[in-house]
């Protein structure tokens, strides 16, 4: 690594813990040796990143959000993203898809852990998570988190099309999934659902359900291809169930626990903006490598000189500097029932990351110039991940700035009087 590299993604290092030290300096072990010269594979074929999932395995990096009691590294909230985006730094792909996986154990985890539930519910979830932390822990496997539907389910405004309903021992599932990153290979797929009560229509969010649905599964199937702009190692296709039985052990929450989660613990949709702060991160050290001459495999010519240079690498410093603050506030301000305040700048936060992690590589694009935006080099595939962040769901840059500008306008159960014509 050249000296003038961030070595440290999460900014002063006093102001960590020593477990967090030490586990961002695994991710960045990894990331540098293993990930980074694999990047361009998964890139260039679209195929899920097999060997890095082996190497998270190996590291004990697929229980990092699993309690300790349970054999994981027992993170919490703010370890778990400045690891995510020191993974995201050398692999956008890797750090996105081991997200979906985390967020099983981490909803099933310290989330569910601070929600309200009665003393059976809490016994009967602590019984079946067992199952699934070991799961992870002991046979290595692999969960991922299909939620969109292609309609208004996954930005919260409609109740899931995929539907459960309870049988004799379980659940039988139907529906389908758009954008089911890991599929083909995860073990399991955190499904969000619709339980349906005989004799009433319809149902509503506060009947989610979350389901470990077995790959294998009987009525399982993926379709559709994988040709995207960027993000090309997530091999999000679709997936469809049809009448799919799982038992009740594959309750990742208790039911009607995920709704509680949702309007209670809005940090656990703000986990997809660290891969990007990963990026941002990225796209800023390659432009200082590359306008020192220092890029590997490039012949040594500097372009530092050029004042313009210098303006432009100032302000994406800039720009870096600010996502990176809003980034570390945030998920230092993880909690159950944050205040408006902190509700608020969680928004801004994950607005600010995604689409500062595009701008950042766009102007590391126009900076470094022509040759840097070859194939053979990093910054092209950084330019096109990065332009994915703002569209995920539910928090799309568009979604983020929807509820800010509501909640900065309204307090809680404000309405307006009718606008007569
Ligand atoms: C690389 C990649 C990986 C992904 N992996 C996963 C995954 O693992 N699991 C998963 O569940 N999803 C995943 N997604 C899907 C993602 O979260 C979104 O669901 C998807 O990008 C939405 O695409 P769409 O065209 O269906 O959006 P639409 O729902 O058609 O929305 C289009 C735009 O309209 C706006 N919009 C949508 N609904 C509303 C509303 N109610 N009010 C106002 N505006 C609205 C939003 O800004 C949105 O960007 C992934 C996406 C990408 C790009």
């Amino acid at each position: 690594m050249a000296a003038t590299v961030t070595p440290h993604i999460a900014g002063d290092p006093a102001a960590l813990t020593a477990r967090q030290r030490e586990l961002i300096a695994l991710a960045g072990r990894i990331g540098r040796e293993r990930f980074a010269p694999r990047a361009s594979r998964w890139d260039r074929e679209a195929t899920f990143p097999v060997e890095n999932f082996a190497d998270l395995r190996d590291a004990g990096l697929l229980g990092i959000c699993v309690p300790t009691a349970h054999g994981g590294l027992g993170a919490d909230f703010a370890t778990y993203v400045m690891v995510a985006a020191e993974l995201g730094r050398h692999c956008g792909s890797t750090a996105l898809s081991y997200n979906m996986h985390v967020c099983s154990t981490m909803w099933s985890g310290f989330i569910a852990d601070a929600l309200a539930m009665n003393a059976a519910q809490r016994a009967d979830h602590g019984r079946i998570r067992a199952i699934h932390y070991a799961r992870v822990i002991d046979d290595g496997c692999i969960y991922s988190q299909p939620f969109s539907e292609g309609g208004a389910a996954a930005a919260g405004k409609a109740p899931w099309g995929t539907r459960a309903l309870k049988v004799e021992g379980g659940y039988r599932v139907s529906g389908r999934k758009i954008f089911a990153s890991l599929s083909g290979a995860a073990d399991y797929y955190g499904v969000l659902c619709t339980l349906e009560h005989p004799g009433v229509d319809g149902g509503s969010l506060r009947d989610s359900l979350y389901l470990a649905v077995p790959s294998d599964a009987n009525g399982v199937s993926i379709s559709g291809d994988w040709d995207p702009l960027g993000m090309r190692g997530t091999v999000s296709r679709t997936l469809i169930l049809d009448d799919v039985f799982v038992p009740e052990e594959a309750r990742l929450m208790p039911e009607g626990l995920y709704w509680q989660a949702a309007a209670r613990y809005p940090h656990m949709f703000a986990t997809l903006s660290p891969t990007y702060m990963g990026i941002a991160q990225a796209a800023y050290d390659f432009t200082v490598s590359y306008l020192r001459g220092e890029v590997a495999g490039m012949p040594p010519v500097k372009r530092r000189m050029y004042p313009t240079k210098q303006i432009a690498v100032a302000q994406m410093r800039v720009t870096l500097e600010q996502t990176r603050a809003l980034f570390l506030q945030t998920a230092r301000e993880a909690r159950v029932d944050p205040d408006r305040d902190a509700r608020m700048r969680l928004y801004a936060a994950h607005y600010t990351i995604m689409e500062n992690a595009n701008e950042i590589s766009r102007l590391a694009v126009r900076t470094c110039g022509g040759q840097s935006m070859l194939k053979a080099l990093p910054l092209e595939r950084l330019y096109r991940d990065s332009r994915c962040g703002s569209l995920m769901l539910p928090w799309t840059a568009e979604l983020c700035i929807d509820r800010l500008g509501r909640e900065c306008l309204y307090e809680a159960g404000e309405r307006d009087e009718a606008i007569e014509s």
